[in-house]
């Protein structure tokens, strides 16, 4: 019987055979530093959607998981184009 050691990246859950490949897939995850913007469709208590500040520069917009049906009509809300 064979015995196989499995390393796992904490953020993605990507499984590696060895160490050092799963250490690079951990460091190549960006770190959030804030959020950089809110969005709120009217009269929303808590927001639909925001912009996340990672630590490489980049920012990603993330929406509220919401029905297909009105998923549209969030992004037209908050967004303008
Ligand atoms: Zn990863």
């Amino acid at each position: 019987m064979k015995e196989q050691t499995l390393y796992i990246c904490e953020y993605c859950n990507e499984r590696y055979g060895d160490k050092a490949s799963a250490l690079t897939c951990e460091l190549s995850h960006p770190i959030p530093i804030g959020i950089a913007e809110l969005y709120f469709k009217p009269r929303s208590k808590y927001p639909k959607g925001l912009k996340v500040q990672f630590a490489d520069g980049q920012s990603e917009i993330y929406f509220a998981v919401v029905s297909s049906k009105n998923l549209r009509d969030i992004i037209n809300t908050v967004i303008k184009v």
